[in-house]
């Protein structure tokens, strides 16, 4: 099969751009769901749990511990710090019920579980505080510094439990950007690829383009040298590459008119081969051929003038026309002609008059008119190339009149 043509190679470009668009925006689009997966962790997962543990850890310190030691003041009553306690530890549940709610690593239960059971027994512990500060009786004394171990004791647990969240927020905070980096090199690294595809192909695809243009070219410079043979071949005569006798039309009319219009001498002569049958039956139809094509020769070879054509006008008959030369001179041409031939010394022993080939020529020089018809001196040149004949051949006769 022959290379593929454009059609198909231009689609098979929009193709690959087109599968190329597609990879890039699944690509791009995968990595960017990475990306906010990694943020919602990041946010979700670590910063956001970060200020309710914080948040835990200032209740117990800020709430629960200032109040019980305002109280222990007497800057509190019993029921203020009573109710403190509960709306505290309400809090307390409630940041850390938000808290646990959020996304959790497995390895990082171990963590949470822990720390819960740590918040339920330090919340027990001020649960019971508040039963002692309610209890009319106070059997039992409160212990600040038992207190103070419980909230120390439980901000320990929470403080550990956000560096662990610190580290995690920064471990996801690195990923994110590692999977930043890797999304830009991916998509450069495809587009890269595409582009890489898309220029081979396009420049394949031009070059091609070229290589038919040049074709496209050098076909329709032969075909434009081909045309040209045509036309010559069209007014050319095969045997002698005179002008033949279709040329001979066009050329008779144009040269007529323009010697109408500029009103010059129009010159026309009839040459036919004397003896010529006898020529043939005597040396054969291919000497005979021969002989057409040296008396053809002589006719270019004296005739070389823009303004001289010399035709073959069919058998052994020619035609002359000589634009821009005068009724004198047209006489000598025609007998340099005659003479010409006469002196190629072809030898004729058929010829009734001399050893050698020889031509007759009738001719016509006139300055044409309006009235005077085309065929008319065409006529007139046969008539004195039958008289050039009749007077014992091998001469010229020409006229100047119709
Ligand atoms: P005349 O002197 O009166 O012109 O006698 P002629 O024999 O030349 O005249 P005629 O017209 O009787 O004969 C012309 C001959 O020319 C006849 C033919 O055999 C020959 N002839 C015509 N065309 C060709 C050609 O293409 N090749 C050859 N070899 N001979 C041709
Ligand atoms: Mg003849
Ligand atoms: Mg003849």
């Amino acid at each position: 099969m022959k290379s593929l043509n454009l059609k198909t190679k231009l689609l098979y470009l929009l193709l690959l751009v087109g599968f190329g668009l597609v990879v890039v925006g699944l690509i791009g689009y995968i990595n960017i769901q990475n990306i906010k997966r990694n943020m919602d962790t990041l946010y979700f997962g670590s910063l956001l749990p970060l200020s309710e543990l914080n948040s835990i850890n200032a209740t117990y310190h800020n709430d629960l511990a200032s109040s019980i030691y305002r109280w222990d003041n007497q800057r509190m009553s019993d029921d203020q710090v009573s109710d403190k306690i509960v709306t505290s530890l309400e809090r307390i549940n409630q940041l850390w019920g938000s808290y646990t709610s959020h996304h959790k690593r497995p390895e990082e239960m171990t963590y949470i579980t822990y720390t819960e059971t740590q918040i339920q027994s330090i919340n027990n512990y001020f649960t019971q505080v508040r039963s002692l500060i309610n209890d009319p009786d106070r059997s039992h004394p409160l212990s600040l510094i038992t207190m103070d171990e419980n909230i120390q004791s439980i901000q320990s647990t929470i403080s550990q439990l956000i560096s662990y969240e610190n580290a995690e927020a920064k471990y996801e905070h690195s990923m994110l950007l590692t999977q930043y980096e890797n999304a830009v090199m991916q998509l450069i690294f495809f587009l890269g690829v595409i582009l890489t595809l898309v220029m081979g192909l396009a420049w394949m695809i031009f070059s091609r383009i070229e290589v038919q243009q040049q074709q496209l070219i050098e076909s329709s410079e032969t075909l434009k040298h081909l045309n040209l043979k045509l036309e010559q071949a069209s007014y050319t005569d095969s045997l002698t590459a005179l002008f033949n006798r279709r040329y001979f039309n066009v050329i008779y009319e144009r040269e007529f008119k323009r010697a109408l219009r500029s009103n010059t001498p129009f010159v026309f002569m009839m040459l036919d081969i004397d003896f010529f049958k006898q020529y043939n039956d005597t040396y054969g139809h291919l000497q005979g051929d021969l002989a057409l094509q040296a008396v053809s020769k002589v006719l270019k070879t004296v005739l070389q003038r823009p303004g001289d054509y010399p035709f073959r006008l069919g058998g052994e008959e020619f035609g002359i026309i000589l634009s821009d030369t005068d009724c004198k001179n047209a006489r000598i041409m025609g007998e340099k002609v005659r003479t010409s031939i006469e002196h190629l010394k072809i030898e004729h022993k058929g010829s009734k008059i001399l050893p050698t080939l020889s031509v007759s020529i009738g001719g016509i020089c006139i300055v044409p008119t309006v009235d005077m018809g085309e065929d008319a001196l065409i006529h007139t040149a046969d008539t004195n190339l039958y008289a050039a004949k009749e007077r014992g051949r091998n001469q010229v006769v020409f006229s100047n009149k119709l």
